[in-house]
């Protein structure tokens, strides 16, 4: 390795030496590292003061909670929906009317639930940058971007498993917040903690051992009470993995509510998630999001027959393995907490002065 280092820096000495200085330059042409730590402007996404109003404006793709935009005319916006530390950020550009991307820069890190600006330099400079395939160009400076996609590529093992996931869903928060009927407002720490339980769930079904145990599962049924079919299940089975929208809530009065693409439970199965045998009331509503009523064992159970019983060796097999992107209460440790600022508070976890609202045991 050293004698290697050698060599090369004794033939670029004679490249300098030789060769006129601009061709020179050209072989030491550097993408430009941002180190996220110096960075000033970096704002908390879903932070416990976020506003409602704010927070359902949130709309996050489970398997991809990196985006990018435009943001102006001279700057992209990050937002980093990933409840854990990622690294390795490479920053793409596809300009209107080119085959490839450009890699314009990289992040050394970004920590949890960020949002922050970062200036282009293409817009105030010609730059030589290089392209996905590695080719030296010269980008001549930019004067409008309005057309340019812009894009990340995340090299970092956690970042890649969630990637990874089959399922596209994106999960949104419903519009409407307020205690009204079976309502209950949502606060940033249910929003925060949903990421984390519906990232689990995506993951649960984008494996094939998941596939494989719900086909081989005997004895599910549909609406009518007859059993449900090789095809049927498989059509169930592509339904969880085609849809492209998941909405939430937080219920009152009942375990959970689901239908359409609303799956919404109540707050203490939101804090038991990560209990084994907890599966139940979410894979319940899953089931009526499937389109599946009471008389279906897709939500409750018939002859100890049922969805959750189906998914609860592979969903216990996940938190013992400790296979989840997600598998820690402690991570979050939602439940430790309160809300304040407008009155409001975690309904299941500490009061305002320390006192438990319901005791939530978790196992492991
Ligand atoms: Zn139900």
């Amino acid at each position: 390795m050293k004698y290697s280092l050698l060599i090369c820096s004794f033939i670029l000495m004679l490249f300098s030496c030789k060769k006129a200085e601009k061709e020179a330059l050209e072989t030491v042409v550097s993408t430009k590292i941002v180190n996220f730590k110096t960075l000033t402007g970096v704002e908390d996404l879903l932070a416990d003061t976020e506003s409602v109003a704010v927070m359902v404006t949130r709309s996050i793709v489970l398997r991809d909670p990196l985006k990018i935009e435009l943001s102006g005319t001279k700057e992209v916006k990050l937002m980093n929906f990933t409840l854990k530390t990622i690294r390795n950020i490479q920053v793409f550009v596809k300009l209107a009317g080119t085959g490839e991307r450009v890699a314009l820069l990289k992040i050394d890190s970004i920590t949890p639930l960020v949002t922050f600006q970062l200036p282009l330099s293409i817009v105030d400079h010609e730059e030589q940058l290089y392209t996905e395939s590695g080719q030296l160009i010269t980008l001549a400076k930019q004067t409008d971007l309005s057309k340019a996609v812009f894009s990340v590529v995340v090299d970092d093992p956690f970042y890649k498993r969630l990637n990874a996931m089959k399922i596209p869903w994106r999960l949104n928060f419903r519009k409407s917040q307020e205690d009204v009927g079976n309502w209950y407002r949502m606060n940033p720490l249910h929003a925060r903690e949903s990421l984390v339980m519906f990232t689990n769930l995506a993951y649960l079904f984008s494996q094939e051992s998941t596939q494989t145990g719900f086909m081989a599962y005997e004895g599910l049924t549909a609406n009518d009470g007859t059993l449900l079919s090789e095809e049927k299940k498989s059509a169930v089975y592509r339904d969880i993995l085609t849809r492209a929208n998941i909405e939430t809530g937080l219920v009152r009065n009942v375990s959970g509510l689901g239908g359409g693409n609303l799956v919404a439970v109540a707050e203490y199965v939101m804090m038991r998630h990560y209990n084994k045998n907890a599966e139940e009331v979410l894979v319940h509503e899953l089931g009526h999001a499937l389109g599946f009523g009471h008389s279906s064992n897709m939500t409750y159970a018939s002859n100890s027959k049922a969805f959750h019983l189906a998914m609860r060796p592979l969903i216990n097999k996940m938190l013992t393995d400790r296979e989840y992107p997600y598998w820690d209460y402690r991570m979050l440790n939602t439940y430790n907490k309160y809300i304040d600022m407008t009155g409001d508070y975690l309904r299941e976890g500490k009061k305002p002065n320390g006192d438990r609202h319901n005791p939530t045991k978790y196992e492991y």
